[in-house]
């Protein structure tokens, strides 16, 4: 008996729709959604029961989405049916461990929705950062700034900016004078800090990233490897654009903040800061992912380069996609490979947001 109810449970507890036909469903409702994230570290007994309450919850109220949970918290980007915003946030603000939680609202949706399945994942941490040092307090974080104090410390020279971001992120939209690092992930960022930015430990330092979350856990590890005064935006490059906004502020961030959803990017300011990766000429800071799904390589294209080779990132692998998959499968290694290495301004990155 118990095993049929458990496994009923388990049936409503996954996926069944592909993306089309999700997508159409989507296209077909008569209310709008929201766009939201938020994230909290804080300490879950069970993980796996609480991933089994929230996709039970959430799911039943049409919202679509990442989240992962953790032993150390909770990290969520989804949307909500806007009918169903007064549960959803009954719900989640019922939920102890989460009571009080501040959520992002995103600041425009786009004609895609930014999810359109609901993934719930237990993962080992809601930020992969790698760390493996017993040393090391993750809850000794750096002091907040608000966006008139990220303007002031971004106009003072004295200050470390420091973008916690990937390469790619920051590609298409940062603080001016910002230190970007050439990395593809977090682990390997805070892998660098020592050797990138060790000199420069009696600075006083400003970091930011999309929403906040990575920044909890990154000024922490700059005070543990010696950085003296470590500040981050609260909330992230979304509040401080909130925080502009409603204040009336100057805005210094210049181009897109990327989002890991479907809409790949919110603009913050009118200023195209990125290049064209195919022609390497026109200014673009649109984001696509490789039509060839062995490549799948997330790129910017400009108009122009869009009409010559469609979803692709380059004439290759249009053509590449031709071959029929039976010859394709063991050409691929070898292809990206070549690939990569005869035009390294392609990243290694193979970000989907799905
Ligand atoms: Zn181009
Ligand atoms: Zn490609």
């Amino acid at each position: 008996m118990n095993t049929q109810k458990d496994s009923l449970h388990l049936k409503r507890r996954v996926n069944r729709k592909n993306k089309d036909q999700a997508l159409a469903e989507i296209a077909g409702e008569d209310f709008s959604r929201r766009t939201i994230s938020f994230y909290r570290y804080v300490s879950l007994s069970g993980p796996q029961a609480m991933r089994d309450l929230l996709f039970d919850s959430l799911d039943e109220m049409g919202c679509k989405g990442r989240i992962y949970v953790a032993s150390e918290g909770i990290n969520a980007q989804m949307n909500v049916p806007l009918p169903a915003w007064g549960t959803f946030d009954d719900f989640i603000q019922s939920i102890p461990e989460f009571s009080g939680v501040p959520y992002k609202i995103a600041r425009e949706e786009a004609s895609v929705p930014s999810f359109w399945k609901l993934t719930i994942k237990v993962k080992k941490k809601i930020v992969a950062d790698g760390i493996d040092d017993p040393t090391f307090d993750p809850s000794n974080t750096g002091k907040y700034m608000d966006a008139e104090e990220v303007n002031r410390a971004i106009d003072n020279p004295d200050v470390l900016v420091v973008d916690m971001r990937n390469q790619y992120e920051a590609e298409v939209g940062h603080f001016p004078g910002a230190h970007i690092m050439q990395v593809d992930t977090f682990q390997e960022q805070l892998a660098s800090v020592e050797k990138e930015l060790g000199e420069h430990k009696s600075r006083e330092v400003l970091m930011y990233c999309t929403g906040g979350i990575r920044c909890e856990k990154a000024s922490a590890w700059f005070k543990h490897k010696g950085f003296g005064d470590v500040a981050h935006i609260k909330g992230g490059i979304i509040d401080y654009d909130r925080q502009v906004k409603e204040r009336g502020l100057e805005n210094k961030f210049m181009g897109k903040n990327f989002v890991f959803d479907e809409r790949l990017g919110e603009r913050i300011s009118e200023d195209v800061i990125s290049t064209c990766h195919i022609c390497e000429k026109k200014p673009s800071d649109t984001h696509y992912n490789c039509a060839n799904l062995s490549c799948h390589v997330l790129f910017i294209s400009c108009d122009t380069c869009r009409l010559r080779c469609g979803d692709y990132c380059s004439r290759q692998c249009c053509a590449f996609d031709k071959i029929p998959s039976r010859l394709k499968k063991p050409m691929i290694r070898m292809y990206n490979k070549v690939r990569r290495t005869y035009k390294p301004t392609f990243h290694k990155t193979k970000f989907r947001p799905q």
